[in-house]
């Protein structure tokens, strides 16, 4: 199942989205707030934005906008609003993002079309190994997904090794839907009860919020960790809330394939300049058919690169490579993205907290870690116990906590040379 203008050639494909955003920016300068004020301030007259190319011509939109005028952005009335998403903004509140009744169409299309690029058919059952609520949008677009494509899907959640092993030896899934890393731990926990991994009927695996590759698409360190002990195929999906749309590989795994009638990609230097072709950049994104909140040029903070050679399996749509890195303190953890000042106010709100150091590093396999130093005048495991429901409730993860003593906390805090109290220590080498 490939759709028909993905097969087409680049220049059909750069005209069906120009026609797109043509369209989108006609519905934005009538419905969005925050754009109509965007154009007038910058003097922009849509009419001349006609081309792909035009788009520079344009202001990009930072998550930054998306948090101070959250409200701005939403183009249709509350009535009609259905979903309700959150995600972690910059300046620590959460950013809502909204979706109506032809956005989760949109979303289950999108799911249903990646999918079927990682060669899932209704013929596959999925065990879903993410959330489901907590408003996260992405299992709710794998369970639409499926749905659309007609495929079983098991809602196991995540977390929790020993249920998804009943799962998987009860309903015989043939595909999951993980974070890579826990699924060293099904492995680990297999190992330790005699499950036969290589057994389980389990033939693939759509892994989000970590990569897989190295920039030349050989395995990474942690996927070859777990191709060396369970033979499946893995695929990478690459997916955010604000883009509404995931870039999943294909059974080539030469990067995520891009889906045209739902996106229109570019990758921007730091001048917000289109970078060179197969030059590493950051990804910024205009939604397409996107009705509740649309974004025009947002950019996502990742850096990555496109490759635009067709490829083997017939389609003829860009791929994008695994994420370099990230701008700023972006952090990518158990598979949520997540900046440091969104730490500080949940730390903050403890006021037997006196001080604090946010530690980020990467673990053995490459990931993210997050190693949070406090020092309090009396540690309990009453107060950890506290702080720890309130990470889950106000970012829904758990990063490392420790005690520590008030004097050395300072001592990191304050570096020689340096003024200005530290409190996050990037330790990671991208
Ligand atoms: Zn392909």
């Amino acid at each position: 199942m490939i759709p028909n203008i993905e097969k087409a050639s680049k220049a059909e494909i750069k005209a069906f989205q120009e026609g797109q955003l043509k369209l989108l920016l006609s519905y934005l300068n009538k419905h969005s707030v925050f754009y109509k004020r965007m154009f007038k301030k910058h003097n922009i007259d849509i009419n001349n934005i006609i081309t792909l190319e035009d788009l520079t011509k344009i202001p990009t939109t930072s998550k930054d906008d998306l948090q101070q005028y959250n409200d701005d952005f939403i183009c249709v009335p509350k009535k009609e609003i259905i979903d309700y998403v959150t995600t972690s903004g910059t300046l620590g509140e959460p950013v809502t993002y909204v979706l109506n009744n032809n956005d989760l169409d949109r979303l289950a299309y999108n799911e249903f079309i990646s999918f079927a690029c990682a060669g899932i058919n209704q013929d596959d059952t999925i065990q879903l190994m993410t959330t489901m609520d907590r408003k996260f949008m992405a299992g709710l677009a794998y369970f639409l997904g499926a749905r659309k494509l007609g495929s079983g899907i098991i809602r196991v959640g995540n977390g929790i090794p020993e249920l998804q092993w009943d799962s998987i030896l009860k309903f015989k899934p043939t595909y999951i839907i993980a974070v890579p890393s826990f699924l060293l731990k099904l492995i680990k926990y297999a190992h330790q009860n005699n499950i036969d991994i290589n057994a389980s009927g389990i033939k693939g695996a759509i892994c989000i919020g970590e990569s897989l590759r190295n920039d030349d698409f050989s395995l990474n360190l942690l996927a070859a960790k777990i191709k060396s002990n369970w033979k499946i195929n893995l695929y990478s999906t690459y997916a955010s809330t604000e883009m509404n749309t995931a870039f999943t590989e294909c059974e080539q795994q030469q990067g995520g394939h891009h889906h045209p009638e739902l996106i229109i990609v570019e990758i921007l230097n730091d001048q917000n300049k289109p970078v060179k072709e197969g030059e590493t950049g950051e990804l910024t994104i205009t939604s397409i058919g996107v009705e509740a909140m649309p974004l025009l040029r947002f950019k996502t903070g990742d850096i990555v690169r496109a490759h635009s050679e067709k490829c083997q399996c017939g389609r003829n749509t860009m791929r994008l490579g695994p994420i370099l890195g990230r701008k700023k303190q972006m952090i990518k953890y158990k598979g949520t993205t997540l900046y440091p000042p969104a730490m500080q106010n949940v730390l903050n709100h403890f006021n037997n907290i006196d001080s604090y150091i946010i530690e980020i590093y990467q673990n053995e396999i490459g990931t993210d870690e997050i190693l949070l130093k406090i020092s309090v005048s009396r540690p309990s495991n009453s107060l950890l116990q506290e702080v720890k429901d309130h990470f889950r409730a106000k970012l829904r993860v758990l990063p490392k906590i420790e005690f520590h003593d008030k004097n050395e906390i300072q001592k990191l805090q304050f570096p020689k040379l340096s003024r200005k109290p530290i409190v996050v220590i990037d330790k990671r080498t991208l």
